[in-house]
């Protein structure tokens, strides 16, 4: 399973589905993509290999974004479907999600969400963490998905894309990997490894547990989802042998 997330000059389908199949050591058993194109979410999802999603997608692949997320899933919550593949959405379909981990308490969420009139269109823990972040939204992403992952018992590593903020991309991590990696030119890259980045950059920032970073183009802030406070991170460069 595993998470690519990418903002920059480059078109983001192509960076996300290359990335996936370098994260492909890690096993799945369904795929997914979101972007953001003339200020809409295009979301595309299927079951099995990567070349089943790239297939279903066609010219599609060459769409003119330049920010969005992919997801590889291992099912834990719901079988391995079409509509239980990753990225999720909330009621308005405007905020996207993509996860790898386990909701713990997602079924005691799910109730309360459901008693507060939110429709779910999967049978996944994921879910719950786009209406979460939706019940939280006003203007604010970062304070939502902070207060939505307060909530939380259980490992994450997410990816978050809402239209609100077009040229932003939020990733957070508790109990499961994810990598940020930066270049001036290239722009902002999120991944459950390493490998996926390495075509682009090689300077890296190693998220710790309870750790979300606000990612753009040209710049990235990390902060303690505990403290809500800024943290300073080291970039790291890796070989480009590595
Ligand atoms: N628990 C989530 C699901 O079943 C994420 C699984 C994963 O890590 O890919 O959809």
């Amino acid at each position: 399973c595993g998470i690519v997330g990418y903002v920059g000059r480059r078109r983001v389908v192509p960076v996300v589905l290359e990335g996936l199949k370098r994260l492909e050591y890690r096993g799945y058993d369904s795929a997914g993509i979101v972007y953001l194109h003339d200020g809409r979410l295009i979301k595309y999802r299927s079951e099995g290999k990567l070349q089943n999603l790239e297939n279903i997608m066609g010219e599609a692949i060459g769409a003119p974004s330049n920010i969005g997320l992919g997801h590889t899933r291992w099912a834990t919550h719901g079988a391995p479907t079409t509509e239980n593949a990753h990225p999720h959405s909330d009621c308005t379909g405007n905020l996207v999600v993509v996860h790898n981990g386990i909701i713990e308490n997602y079924h005691s969420l799910r109730k309360e969400l459901l008693e507060k009139g939110h429709t779910f269109s999967s049978a996944t823990d994921t879910e719950v963490l786009a209406h979460l972040i939706e019940e939280y939204l006003d203007t604010d992403l970062r304070a939502a998905v902070t207060k939505a992952l307060g909530r939380v018992e259980g490992s994450y590593g997410i990816g978050v894309l809402w239209t609100g903020m077009p040229d932003t991309l939020i990733a957070a991590r508790n109990h499961s990997p994810l990598v940020i990696g930066v270049h001036e030119e290239e722009g902002g890259f999120m991944a459950s490894d390493v490998p996926p980045l390495l075509p682009y950059t090689n300077r890296v920032i190693f998220l710790d547990d309870k750790e979300l970073v606000v990612l753009k183009a040209d710049s990235h802030t990390v902060y303690s989802l505990v403290s809500g406070e800024e943290v300073e991170k080291e970039v790291n460069t890796i070989s480009w042998n590595s």
